[in-house]
């Protein structure tokens, strides 16, 4: 069978990939740790799941609005003023089916043919498939490591074109966990000061995931101007362990969201009216549960990121925010034992794979290739996962790399 070019070119969500692989070995027998997907392992609240059994007794259980229920609009809105000091009208905001879906539609909104979408290094994988899925072209901006994987205004001015559409920045990041300084979003802004027509996407997904004490702050945050040409994207599925409810949604002008409403009511029309209901909870509800998850997220992180770092070949950075460290394994290359045991791996084009089908095999622990972020020297472990797991995993990923020592 023919298809399009456009699904020619897409390869499936590596995360999603790895995790499956995982899942087939678990089901066979295999003993695998799993550290690829990126949800919280933790159940959602109670008092979410009791909104959204309300909702289908009382019957809410048909088509809503399209761009979801004003309840939820409501809701949007009030946690935007009461976490962010920012103030939005209903019509500025729309629901969507998950923050992907969010992402997506923008893309397909804002893009023509060859217009291009900055994105900084390690990025979230399904940035550039989404870019390129609305015939647009991601512009990749490598970071560096020593500085915290920011990008820098350098680099930024070196990637601006006249296609140039608009600017990802993921604070807390997916996979680094690094989080930008209010200066650091000063200075990024500076550079397209005079580039009205460029957009910021703030994708603030791991917003309450954080472990530096600090406010968190995003691009619309810092003046009205800097509002007016930032599109807020957030979401339920990290913030409220509610990653299959599929709630995500965005903030921007009315035009823009306009017209993603008018996308999403010839696509996909209303997200599930069940999860809107349970959204509402979420947000107007109880917030401490955020708290109780980021205080485990905190303490497995101490966990994993020592672990890692006493591996040989192993380096770690503590991740300011989200769920997932991000170590550097260049260092395996130096181990006497890996020029043997990577002949074996011969097939995998890039180092990060080869690192992890060697973990997938010797130490039974399913890890993410950097290079599916844009690094090869990389790979991503969630530690959205028991402690007892984390504890198990990195042992293995130890006595893995030991013997190559
Ligand atoms: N943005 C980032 C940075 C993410 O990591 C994810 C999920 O992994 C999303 C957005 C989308 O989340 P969802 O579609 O599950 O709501």
């Amino acid at each position: 069978m023919k298809f399009a070019e456009r699904i020619m070119q897409i390869k499936p969500s590596p995360t999603l990939e790895i995790t499956a692989i995982a899942n087939a070995l678990k089901a066979k027998g295999v003993d695998v740790i799993g550290f690829g997907s990126g949800e919280p392992d933790f159940d959602t609240p109670e008092h979410i799941k009791n909104a959204a059994i309300r909702a289908i007794a009382d019957g809410k259980t048909k088509y809503t609005e399209v761009g979801g229920i004003i309840e939820l609009k409501k809701a949007i809105v009030a946690k935007f003023q009461r976490d962010n000091n920012l103030e939005y009208k209903t019509s500025e905001v729309i629901v969507n089916s998950g923050g992907k879906h969010s992402f997506y539609q923008l893309m397909q909104v804002l893009l023509d043919p060859a217009d291009e979408v900055i994105i900084p290094a390690p990025y979230w994988v399904s940035y550039p498939p989404m870019v390129s899925l609305a015939d647009g072209n991601p512009v990749i901006v490598d970071t560096d490591e020593k500085n915290g994987f920011k990008m820098t205004p350098k680099s930024l001015a070196a990637a601006i074109t006249s296609k140039t559409r608009a600017i990802v920045l993921c604070s807390p990041s997916n996979p680094t966990g690094s989080i930008y300084t209010p200066e650091e979003l000063l200075a990024l802004a500076d550079v397209v000061k005079n580039r009205e027509d460029i957009l910021f996407i703030s994708d603030d997904m791991y917003e309450t995931i954080t472990y530096t004490g600090k406010p968190f702050v995003n691009m619309a945050m810092l003046s009205p101007e800097l509002k007016n040409r930032t599109v807020v994207l957030n979401g339920c599925s990290k913030a409220y362990a509610m990653t299959g409810w599929r709630i995500g949604y965005m903030a921007a002008s009315e035009a823009l969201i306009k017209k993603i409403d008018i996308l999403q009511s010839q696509s996909t029309s209303n997200p599930t009216s069940i999860s809107q209901y349970a959204a509402v909870e979420a947000l107007n509800g109880d917030q401490s549960v955020i708290g109780t998850m980021v205080e485990a997220f905190a303490r497995r992180r101490e966990i994993i990121v020592k672990g890692l770092n006493s591996a040989p070949g192993v380096s770690c950075l503590y991740p300011d925010g989200a769920f997932y460290a991000y170590p550097n394994v260049s260092g395996i290359n130096n181990l006497p034992g890996w020029k043997k045991a990577q002949e074996k791996y011969s097939t995998s084009q890039h180092f990060s794979s080869k690192i992890t089908a060697y973990l997938m095999e010797e130490a039974r622990v399913a890890v993410v290739p950097g290079i599916a972020f844009g690094t090869d020297e990389h790979v991503r472990l969630s530690f959205a996962t028991s402690d007892a797991h984390i504890i198990e995993g990195v042992k293995r990923i130890k006595e893995a790399t030991e013997k190559l020592a």
